[in-house]
């Protein structure tokens, strides 16, 4: 499989962010990255996807977009729309019209900070999904950096630190989350996508006659990236790559990694059973058994977790295997230790496997 590495959700000026779409790219190519994807609050730009720069070093530009009810005070049930290449706000105040109207424009839909707890220190409200019996989304946001902030930040002391220090402060998913995603596929019976998102804004802080910027966007494109394995390399042709890694994300063939402590590059978790090889994101029947098989960038703290429960934990691991005839969802968690604590590191798509 050839990997790709994404930054997704992201503000630009359009919006609430503070950089514009082709500041955006040249920040990714510096951080590494294969390509962002943009989503500006209510508002679908148009005539901007595409590659920017030259040629090995060409950085990939999908505009999507973060819908949100404005009917809801506070303002919750928020959307990303990646692909779907026409304006999806209109339907903000009816999400399962918006999902299938995405759905219809070959686009994804992922969830947005599903879960997410209010900012009391400075009295700002929280912004989680709110009507959960919609059907047929592509996904959740298992990861979101501006929520994190939000649930750790406990006093306007502890918001200076996070602010100005933010790589002390990501240490992962929120349990609430994780343990959503698992409950979402067990009763609904079907593969639910995770992806990781910075929700970058590069917030600009007035210090005297200086301004600052907190969680500024090489930050966050370092960090919580997105890595989508594709059957073949990239082309170099932009209607074809885009193609290929829309059906690799909506397939799930993708993990979530956090790239500050350690490049989570190389991370792959497969089974094998007597049909061959399966990756994250597959459907799996058991046959006469299956062998599963975890490879690490480098030695980490590696949990195999079944139905939403650590089945087996590795220490100081590279590479773990698993032996087994049960059916379940299986996904992979790894924690690293990084400036004093031990921090999320990745967090993998299922393999799901049935009878
Ligand atoms: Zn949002
Ligand atoms: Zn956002």
């Amino acid at each position: 499989m050839d990997e790709t590495k994404f930054a997704i959700h992201i503000h630009t000026h359009y919006s609430d962010g503070h950089a514009s779409h082709q500041e955006l790219v040249k920040i990714a190519a510096k951080a590494g990255l294969t390509g962002i994807i943009t989503t500006d609050h209510n508002i679908w730009i148009e005539g901007l996807d595409g590659y920017y720069g030259e040629g090995r070093h060409q950085t990939m530009l999908l505009v999507g977009e973060e819908i949100h009810d404005r009917t809801l005070i506070p303002a919750g049930n928020h959307l990303l729309a990646i692909n779907a290449r026409k304006e999806l706000a209109p339907f903000g105040d009816s999400p399962q019209r918006l999902i299938d109207q995405i759905q219809r424009s070959d686009g994804l839909s992922f969830i947005a900070h599903p879960v997410e707890d209010p900012l009391e220190a400075f009295n700002q409200a929280e912004f989680s999904w709110r009507n959960w019996d919609v059907q047929n989304f592509t996904g959740i946001e298992l990861w979101n950096q501006m929520s994190e902030f939000k649930s750790v930040t406990t006093s306007r002391a502890s918001a200076v630190v996070n602010a100005f220090f933010p790589s002390k402060m990501s240490q992962g998913p929120l349990e609430r989350t994780l343990a959503l995603w698992d409950e979402l596929i067990a009763t609904r019976n079907r593969p639910i996508v995770a992806i990781g998102g910075v929700d970058a804004h590069q917030f600009p802080y007035k210090l005297g006659p200086f301004t600052i910027y907190l969680y500024p966007y090489l930050h966050h494109f370092k960090s919580v990236t997105t890595h989508i394995l594709n059957p073949k390399p990239l082309s170099g042709s932009f209607p074809d790559d885009r193609n290929m890694i829309i059906k690799s994300l909506s397939q799930g063939h993708c993990f979530v990694g956090y790239d500050l402590p350690a490049l989570t590059d190389g991370f792959n978790f497969s089974v094998n059973n007597d049909d061959g090889q399966f990756i994250m994101g597959d459907e799996v029947r058991i046959k006469r058994g299956l062998t599963f098989q975890i490879r690490l960038p480098q030695r980490a703290l590696c949990r195999l977790i079944r139905n939403g429960n650590t089945i087996k934990e590795w220490q100081d691991r590279d590479v773990c295997t698993h032996i087994t005839t049960d059916p379940g969802v299986y996904r992979v968690e790894v924690f690293i230790p990084y400036k004093g604590k031990l921090r999320g590191w990745i967090f993998s798509n299922p393999i799901y496997v049935w009878n």
